[in-house]
């Protein structure tokens, strides 16, 4: 099938050089000049496993091309995904401008029938306003050509989005027209063979579901961060409370591990979004609010251990920090914690000794000349003469460390371990001063 997506970030490049993979032929259009040409020329703009050996072989099969050419674009698909960004706005509520544009290309460009799919989070209401939007532009052109809008939102994480595209749990459609549910369901074909994964519904409802998904896994991660603690006032351990509360089927061992708090392009800003959206229709969400709370608040909790350890002042302190994206696997650091942490070390005077294994480049381009941070090229450089050692993102690498480096390398043993990866116990045995997240008393 010829199929076009609109926006070439995380969701668009994977789902082009994905579909590409099964056999489509695609056109990813973006109105960043640079991401296309770097594309062109094979530079893959993110870090995503797996993403540069099919996006390399879809573009030399001549499946998968790249184009600025918005008329080219709209020409080309029977098929358009819209898969640009949704950021929030100063309210927090989804800004659909970008979205918007896409829907106004279309609507200026298109000559024969399409399906135009929202890919990106959008709030309920969205397909109504991306319709209204093109039949404006049909009109305005004296055009009438049909066409359906349908939702389908996209659930990959980062770290995994080829594999979660590749094989899916779920293929959500909100479609009202049987012709567009057709074209859909031939596009996933491919991906829809050991079992049935489509789930088709109404618009709103497929609108829905990709918040509701979002918002249930940030309060899952909020309710064990409240209790992570509630565990160290208490003297209890959270790591046996975890345990303990798994292994109830009910309940699930999955997206049960506390920390320093959530980040990312997507649970912040679709949390919120959904508590905007509730507002507008008149219910207060107090629920969503919370762990919107319980999040921000959490963000500060290694900042907080940190600067009580040193009696409050943190002045010419340097603090080794390992892990700045906001999940393993990624470079991407958006609302990453790491930032939160990294800006209040510098807003009281210390310095930031930084490594991560992929998001050095981003560091950079984000915190470019910012006084008090130096990156490093391993995480054993990172060390070097801190007087402290936070972790802030689980990368495998971090799981089994060289303690006796760290001891000494570091002018004092310290760990503040934002994610429990060591045990306390051994932790105290090797020497550490060993600070985690919600592990009994006088963390
Ligand atoms: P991104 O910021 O990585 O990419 C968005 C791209 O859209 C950018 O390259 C930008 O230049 C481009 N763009 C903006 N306006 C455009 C236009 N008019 N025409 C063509 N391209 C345009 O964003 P992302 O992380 O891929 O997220 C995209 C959407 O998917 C968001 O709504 C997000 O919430 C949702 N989503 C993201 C994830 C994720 O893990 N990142 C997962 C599921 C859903």
């Amino acid at each position: 099938m010829k199929i076009t997506i609109f926006g070439t970030g995380y969701v668009g490049l994977v789902t082009g050089a994905c579909l590409a993979d099964v056999g489509h032929d695609i056109l990813c259009m973006d109105v960043d000049v640079n991401k296309i040409t770097n594309l062109e020329n094979g530079i893959i703009p993110i870090f995503e496993p797996g993403l540069e050996s099919v996006v390399e072989t879809n573009v030399k099969s001549g499946r998968l091309k790249f184009t600025t050419d918005v008329e080219k674009a709209v020409e080309h698909g029977d098929l358009q995904f819209i898969a640009v960004g949704t950021p929030p706005d100063e309210d927090g509520s989804a800004d659909l401008q970008y979205v918007l544009a896409v829907a106004k290309s279309i609507g200026q460009n298109m000559n024969d029938y399409k399906v135009v799919i929202d890919k990106s989070t959008v709030p309920v209401g969205t397909a109504d306003k991306v319709n209204a939007m093109i039949a404006e532009q049909l009109s305005s052109r004296g055009k009438q050509i049909d066409f359906d809008v349908v939702s389908n939102p996209e659930f990959l994480k980062e770290g995994a989005a080829v594999n979660d595209f590749m094989k899916p749990d779920r293929i959500v459609v909100g479609a009202n027209s049987d012709r567009a549910k057709d074209m859909i369901r031939e596009a996933y074909a491919p991906f829809n063979r050991n079992h049935d994964r489509m789930v088709f519904m109404d618009i709103r409802s497929a609108e829905l579901t990709k918040y509701a998904a979002n918002a249930m896994l940030a309060t899952k991660i909020s309710f064990m961060n409240e209790m992570a603690n509630l565990a160290e006032r208490l003297g209890a351990d959270i790591e046996e409370v975890r345990k303990g509360i798994g292994s109830d089927p009910r309940i699930g061992y999955h997206f049960i591990y506390p920390g320093c708090g959530y980040g990312g392009s997507c649970f912040p800003k679709d949390v919120q979004a959904l508590a905007r959206t509730a507002g507008q229709v008149g219910y207060d969400s107090v629920l969503l609010n919370a762990v919107e709370a319980v999040n921000y608040a959490q963000k500060s909790v290694l900042f907080d251990k940190i600067k009580h350890h040193f009696k409050g002042d943190l002045k010419g302190k340097t603090v080794a920090v390992w892990g700045l994206s906001f999940k393993p696997n990624t470079d991407d650091m958006r609302e990453a914690s790491s930032r939160v942490l990294m800006e209040s070390l510098w807003a009281e005077g210390a310095k930031v000794q930084a490594f991560d294994p992929e998001a050095m480049e981003e560091t950079q381009r984000i915190y470019n000349d910012q006084e008090g941070l130096v990156l490093c090229g391993t995480k054993e450089q990172a060390l070097r003469g801190a007087d402290a050692l936070a972790i802030v993102t689980e990368w495998k690498e971090f799981r089994s460390p060289d303690f006796d480096l760290i001891k000494e390398s570091l002018s004092e043993a310290v760990v503040f371990d934002g994610r429990n990866l060591y045990e306390p116990e051994a932790m105290a045995r090797k020497g550490f001063t060993y600070y985690a997240i919600g592990r009994g008393l006088n963390q």
